[in-house]
């Protein structure tokens, strides 16, 4: 598929880069990058391998509900678990990258604001694409659930445009971009103002 090996390749210095920051801890997190629109298919990291590690081909090729089809070169590989939600982020928020790290401070914001976590006049909102003065952001929290059909009904009744990320209660965050760049940029400074919110306000 075209693109798939530049996805590949992509994914897999990315999640170097995640698992080097410590948010990809053992076999978690996974990212995808969007290959082609209609109908969507995304390239997913496979499952179950040491994201520090991966390679150009640890990657599979899904559709909108994250299931692997398959004109692919390796149909036989696992996409990641939460593909699903993958796909279903990417096909409402017309993103080309999704980021999922199970990075500590969005889990320990949403156990102390579970309907959701506010930011406000912080200089770094701005690299998240909001304004860093007078501008209400709330990062909207789901509960967790292993079913990725649940998790994205909840997805989508908190999403809203202007706030391109989602924490999933005692699990992780998904931060989503025009690209992968774009969605690491949001995902860090995101991660700053997460963890300046728990330690922070006391
Ligand atoms: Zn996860």
């Amino acid at each position: 598929m075209e693109g798939l090996r530049e996805a590949g390749r992509a994914l897999a210095a990315e999640s170097a880069r995640y698992a080097a920051l410590g948010w990809m801890r053992g076999t978690s997190g996974n990212l995808s990058v969007r290959l082609r629109d209609e109908p969507l298919r995304l390239a997913v990291t496979t499952s179950g391998l040491d994201k520090g590690e991966l390679s150009e081909d640890d990657v599979v090729v899904v559709d909108a509900d994250g299931v692997a089809v398959p004109d692919q070169p390796h149909p036989e590989k696992v996409p990641s678990a939460e593909a699903g939600l993958h796909g279903r982020i990417a096909a409402v928020s017309g993103a080309g990258a999704v980021v999922h790290v199970h990075v500590m401070a969005p889990v320990l914001a949403a156990e102390r604001w579970p309907d959701g976590v506010e930011l406000i006049d912080l200089e770094m909102l701005k690299g998240f694409g909001r304004a860093a003065h007078d501008d209400l952001v709330t990062i909207p929290v789901v509960p967790n659930g292993q079913d990725m059909r649940v998790l994205g009904e909840e997805f989508e009744k908190s999403f809203r445009a202007d706030t391109p990320a989602l924490i999933v209660a005692r699990h992780g965050l998904y931060v989503w971009g025009a690209d992968l760049l774009q969605a690491r940029h949001r995902a860090e400074c995101l991660e700053w103002l997460l963890r300046f919110k728990v330690e922070g306000e006391r």
